[in-house]
């Protein structure tokens, strides 16, 4: 499978496709099939598409999305750029949105983006490490969450799409 990983192209076909990543998501939810099972072809098919993809190339999660920081992110990094505390958290951050907890940077693209790199990688918070979130168990109560960054990550586009076809899609289709 050919690999998309021009984000103007991804983005065009995330609003193009809206309709039918969110059918594919209720198609997935009818399926016959554990959890357990559809993980597993979650799983390989992130794999492979992830070993395809070069995020220090991409770093487009760092210039579009915004990070949850919970108290033990804000700490370490913290401790990475030698502030005290609240220097830090008044310097880069503000409280995430109505509802949520945890705070996020006040600023997109992320300030510790430097040269396309994460500047303080070995300290980035958690929320960091585990972006896009694709190897999280139960995938099919994940899907939203899947949909909301397949415009933004090649590797959720890549993988989403690659399951519709791995997963024999009944979808509507909306080709251009
Ligand atoms: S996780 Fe996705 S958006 Fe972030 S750098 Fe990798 S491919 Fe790009
Ligand atoms: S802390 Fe690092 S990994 Fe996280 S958004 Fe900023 S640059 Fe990206």
């Amino acid at each position: 499978m050919k690999l998309e990983t021009d984000l103007s192209k991804i983005k065009h076909l995330a609003r193009v496709r809206t309709d039918e990543n969110l059918d594919f998501r209720a198609y997935l939810k009818e399926l016959p099939f554990s959890s357990r099972k559809i993980d597993k072809v979650v799983q390989e098919t992130r794999i492979e598409i992830s070993a395809g993809i070069d995020c220090t190339h991409c770093a487009n999660c760092c210039r579009e999305m915004q990070p949850v920081l919970m108290p033990a992110d804000i700490r370490r990094l913290a401790r990475k750029t030698r502030l005290p505390l609240k220097a830090f958290t008044t310097r880069y951050l503000k409280n995430a949105p109505t509802g949520h907890s945890g705070m996020v940077f006040k600023r997109r693209p992320c300030p510790f983006l430097l040269d396309n790199r994460c500047s303080v990688y070995e300290a980035r918070p958690r929320d960091c490490k585990s972006y896009p979130h694709l190897h999280r168990r139960d995938f099919v109560q994940r899907t939203l969450q899947a949909i909301g960054n397949y415009a933004c990550c090649p590797i959720v586009f890549n993988t989403y799409e690659s399951l519709k076809t791995r997963l024999a899609r009944r979808i509507r289709p909306q080709r251009s």
